[in-house]
């Protein structure tokens, strides 16, 4: 029997793509329609501040994650780019585009992301960025290639990416961070200070503790000036303070809206046909057994697969849980975090000694909830699994602890 449905998905990167992807895995032959306001084919963000930054007579490397043939002759999806949905009708099952545009749809996946906070009177300014698109990324590539003095406002993940590749060019960047320590939210203050270190090491000017008092210049920026009164002169200026929910097309279209799409664990919004992934939203995860929002690559990538599918099977669904996981690279080091970082005790089992390496273990209750890498691609999986699993955190000590005497046995057998 034919499929006349249509399922919509707003929204076309990463969970976006996952889900008309999933949509015709799971065998969906009616008719798919991906919108998205940027006018470019999907596209990976991650590399946008690592590899993409990186300096290379080829110029950047291509972050698409599929041809347009593929999307639109394999997988037969209608793409319509380059405009914005501006509202929705769930009463109707419509969806309103900026251009007039109406989309019907019998199943919806909303996956705007995520945008990218930018300061108060910065629009203008030309040298300001944030760093959220690739057209974000190709300004502040073009700055950092003509030998910008560089600013960064907001020293988390993004922001101290943006760092490390100034570094790696010969450039001196500043990082200013508000907070007495980084990326507590991240990883806990003990941890925040232990990253910020890295920033030291690498010849990386980070000042915390200091807010920003202006951003000054004529037409185009010429200097920061800090709470303090210190004044540092800048051509280009990123700020990297945080991302928003993009879900102001959704105002008044009955969704519970609340720091992202609010959804049960299933990624149902609670309305009939309407399904949340990735950034935007704000599901019940199992696993923890609580509302989360993640802006995390892996579980937008999952949840769009799951979110299609439960919209296109809304009778059998599948709950989507995870244990949270993110990657961050600065420095030619590759930071990684499993789980959450809500902690009564973090014990830091190996803290960038011997082989660079950080291992710091969260401790919520006798459970094993978070645990922190550096440099340790080889075991981050196995903490994952064991968070998932509800491992006593004694043992998650135990296991850490064996690692680093194999791995000093190892490098003692090395030098002999
Ligand atoms: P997004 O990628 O934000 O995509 C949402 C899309 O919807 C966008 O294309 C947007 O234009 C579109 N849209 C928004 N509103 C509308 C509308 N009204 N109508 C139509 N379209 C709309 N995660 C990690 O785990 N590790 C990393 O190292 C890492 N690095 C990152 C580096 C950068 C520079 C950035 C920006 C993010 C990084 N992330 C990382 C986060 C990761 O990229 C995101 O979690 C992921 O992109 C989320 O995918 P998404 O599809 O939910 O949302």
């Amino acid at each position: 029997m034919s499929d006349d449905r249509h399922l919509v998905v707003v929204g076309a990167s990463l969970a976006g793509l996952r889900a008309v992807e999933a949509a015709r895995t799971e065998g969906f032959e009616g008719r798919i329609t991906l919108i998205g306001a940027e006018r470019h084919l999907p596209y990976d963000r991650p590399p946008l501040s690592k590899a993409y930054l990186d300096k290379s007579d080829e110029g950047p490397v291509s972050t698409e994650f599929r041809a347009e043939s593929v999307i639109t002759d394999q997988l037969d999806v209608k793409l319509l780019l380059g405009t914005a949905a501006v509202g929705l009708d769930t009463a109707d099952r419509i969806v309103f585009l900026a251009d007039g545009r109406e989309v019907r749809y019998d199943a919806l996946v909303i996956a705007t992301g995520a945008q990218a906070r930018s300061l108060p009177g910065t629009a203008d300014l030309a040298g300001v960025h944030t760093l959220r698109t690739v057209d974000d990324a190709v300004s502040v590539r073009a700055a950092l290639d003509a030998g910008a003095r560089t600013v960064v406002i907001g020293a988390g993940f993004i922001g101290s990416e943006v760092a490390s590749g100034a570094r790696k060019r010969g450039l001196v960047p500043v990082v200013i961070e508000a907070l007495p320590t980084p990326l507590v939210r991240a990883v806990g203050q003990e941890m925040g200070a232990v990253l910020a270190s890295l920033h030291t090491r690498n010849g990386t000017d980070l000042r915390c503790g200091v807010g920003v008092a202006s951003i000054e210049g004529d037409g185009r920026v010429q200097r920061v000036v800090l709470e303090d009164g210190t004044v540092i002169d800048a051509d280009l200026v990123v700020v990297g303070a945080g991302a928003i929910p993009a879900v102001e097309w959704l105002e008044g279209a009955g969704l519970t809206i609340d720091n992202g799409v609010v959804c049960d664990e299933n990624l149902w919004t609670g309305v009939d046909g309407v399904y949340a992934a990735g950034d935007v939203a704000r599901w019940h995860n199992g696993t923890f057994d609580r509302l989360m929002r993640l802006e995390h690559w892996t579980s937008a990538a999952e949840q769009g697969a799951t979110a299609a599918r439960n919209a296109l099977k809304p009778h059998a669904p599948k709950a989507y849980s995870t244990v949270p996981y993110f990657w961050s690279d600065w420095y030619d080091v590759r930071i990684q975090f499993v789980g959450s970082p809500a902690a009564d005790e973090i014990v830091v089992v190996e803290n960038l000694d011997e082989d660079g390496r950080i291992v710091a273990l969260y401790r919520e209750g006798d459970r094993l909830a978070g645990v922190l890498t550096v440099n340790g691609q080889t075991e981050i999986m196995k903490y994952r699994g064991q968070i998932m699993k509800g491992a006593a955190f004694i043992a998650a000590v135990e296991f850490a602890e064996g690692r680093k005497v194999a791995r000093a046995a190892k490098r003692a057998a090395t030098v002999c």
